[in-house]
């Protein structure tokens, strides 16, 4: 499902049980930027200051192994206000790992990643493992993939579909990553002047408003 750049309609009804692609019963024109895989050296500090400059708060889904490597880094990310939540230890397909295993892989990160928000990696969960963690944590996907990893990206494209799709209650995902770093630093600028342009607010995701009362 790491395909698509808006999550397909069957995906949100076969997984909406369970896991959350948007924030439900939004209103108002909030979004919700989140950064996956960080904390990754210099990206996350490039990441940090862009958000200062945009005066904006988003959501970190680290890789516990990462910011075990880079405290400091992870650090900055909630002095600066911004939330965290929990992508695994090492970055497991879910898909493809024993429950047990994935499990403990996720306790190991919350050892480092004080959250109840968690982001499978891939955005692969088998629903039998969702159904446990769900216990435990608010499992979160997205609803808009800016695609920043892809090579040979047409970042304007890319960019036209995220913001044509925009919506209240949107989770867009960029990656806090080698891997993408010159796709995001092109798309994330545009992105937010997009959206603040046209009245959007970011806020963070918390556990609380996907768990009501
Ligand atoms: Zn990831």
């Amino acid at each position: 499902m790491g395909y698509y750049i808006k999550m397909p309609k069957i995906i949100k009804e076969l997984t909406g049980r369970y896991v959350f692609c948007n924030v439900p019963n939004v209103h108002e024109k909030t979004i919700y930027l989140t950064f996956d895989d960080g904390p990754t050296e210099n990206i996350t500090q490039w990441i940090l200051e862009k958000l200062n400059h945009y005066d904006i708060k988003a959501t970190f889904f680290c890789i516990g192994k990462n910011v075990k490597e880079l405290p400091n880094i992870y650090q900055k990310i909630l002095d600066n206000n911004h939330a965290t939540g929990n992508h695994t230890n090492n970055h497991l397909n879910g898909f493809k790992t024993p429950f047990k295993l994935y499990h403990e892989n996720i306790k190991e990160a919350e050892q480092v990643i004080k959250s109840s928000l968690f982001r499978p990696p891939y955005g692969r969960i088998k629903p039998t493992y969702s159904y446990r963690i769900r216990k435990e944590y608010s499992i979160i996907l997205w609803s808009l993939l800016s695609m920043d990893y892809k090579q040979n990206l047409n970042t304007q494209k890319s960019l036209d579909l995220l913001t044509k799709n925009l919506e209240p209650g949107s989770i867009i995902v960029f990656h806090d990553s080698l891997k993408a770093e010159n796709n995001m630093k092109i798309m994330l600028p545009q992105f937010i002047e997009y959206a603040l342009k046209n009245d959007f607010k970011f806020e963070i995701l918390k556990h609380e408003i996907f768990n009501p009362n």
